[in-house]
């Protein structure tokens, strides 16, 4: 009998072709609007495989339920939406879609950042609302890039990803990582900081380290207010690592110059969240590895992913 497999939501045609050429399929055919739960929970029981995205939290409740379920593949490198230990006392395979999504995802992060820093959506927004009557000095100015001190807290992929870009800027670069990098070190000339020491010097910090218990609320009221003045803070990581209402207070007090951030800690953010009331904060949808190429790859490896567990052989990509 073919596998059962249920997926979260619609697929490109030849990703969703290659599942479908090996297993029985059922999908949650919506573009735009996640799996309900109760159809989730439902869905989940007779499922040997499970392809879904960080928007469906897959804990130990829904894995309770799956009890036919061998692999989890989930269509993204974070996986903190997976209750992890539950799955792996369930014996369930799950993967995960890391490398593919890097560069894209270091680009992203690396717009944001200008973005932030030359007040590139503030400005085209004074723009279309009427408010350019005349060029004048200090009219819409931001914070240089070009030479500034670059923290990176987390050195893995993304982060030497864009670390290699700043290096295109002469930026200074130090890095905060649970364990240092010695090979990144020489081969990009960076430089290893406490994080204390690190968000007292970089004009720019950019968060990329997973979501885990050691990083929730890694940025909070103590952090911000180590860092400088001018500071610009990018979070393209996952949106609970920054304590939110202590951001919000450290940019309106003018604690730190701007933030950008591409996540947030419920997604999708309320439209009257009080950071999306403040000019000096770019906001985007969780669009860090959204160029079609690699949503595109990022599928193809979550559908490789599913199929080799459930041909018992090894998935690229195994987080347990
Ligand atoms: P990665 O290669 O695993 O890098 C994560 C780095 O963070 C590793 O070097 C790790 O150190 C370090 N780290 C883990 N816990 C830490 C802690 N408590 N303190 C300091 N450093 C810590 O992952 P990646 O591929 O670069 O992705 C990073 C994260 O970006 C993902 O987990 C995901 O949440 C997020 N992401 C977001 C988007 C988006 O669309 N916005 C896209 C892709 C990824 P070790 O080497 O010691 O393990």
């Amino acid at each position: 009998m073919r596998p059962r497999v249920y997926i979260t939501r619609r697929l490109p045609d030849a990703v969703l072709s290659s599942i479908e050429a090996e297993c029985e399929i059922r999908m949650w055919n919506e573009s735009d609007i996640p799996v309900p739960r109760e159809v989730l929970e439902k869905e989940i029981v007779n499922a040997d495989g499970l392809f879904c995205l960080l928007t469906e939290s897959i804990d130990r409740a829904l894995l309770e339920k799956a009890e036919k379920l061998k692999v989890v593949s989930n269509m993204a490198v974070g996986y903190n939406n997976i209750d992890i230990e539950a799955a792996k006392e369930k014996g369930i395979t799950v993967t995960n879609t890391p490398g593919v999504l890097t560069e894209t995802t270091a680009d992203l992060t690396f717009a944001l950042m200008m973005a932030a820093a030359r007040r590139i959506v503030e400005s085209s927004d004074y723009l279309r609302n009427g408010k350019w009557q005349t060029w004048s000095p200090m009219q819409l100015t931001g914070q240089d890039i070009y030479g500034a001190t670059l923290g990176i807290i987390g050195m893995g992929r993304i982060g030497a990803s864009l670390a290699k870009r700043a290096k295109g800027f002469d930026m200074k670069i130090l890095y905060h990582n649970r364990s240092r990098k010695e090979t990144i070190e020489q081969e990009l000339d960076i430089r290893f900081e406490e994080l204390d020491s690190l968000l007292e010097k970089s004009d720019f910090i950019c968060i990329l380290t997973p979501y885990t218990p050691e990083t929730k609320n890694l940025i909070g009221e103590r952090e911000l207010s180590l860092m400088k003045k001018t500071a610009v803070l990018i979070n393209t990581a996952r949106g609970g690592i920054v304590n939110e209402h202590d951001l919000y207070h450290a940019l309106k007090e003018g604690e730190i110059w701007s933030a950008g951030l591409d996540v947030f800690e419920e997604e999708p953010v309320a439209l009257d969240h009080p950071l999306l009331t403040l000019p000096n904060v770019t906001a985007i949808p969780h669009i860090g590895s959204a160029s079609i190429q690699t949503r595109t790859r990022m599928a193809e490896l979550a559908a490789e992913n599913l199929l080799l567990a459930l041909k018992q052989r090894t998935p690229k990509h195994v987080v347990v």
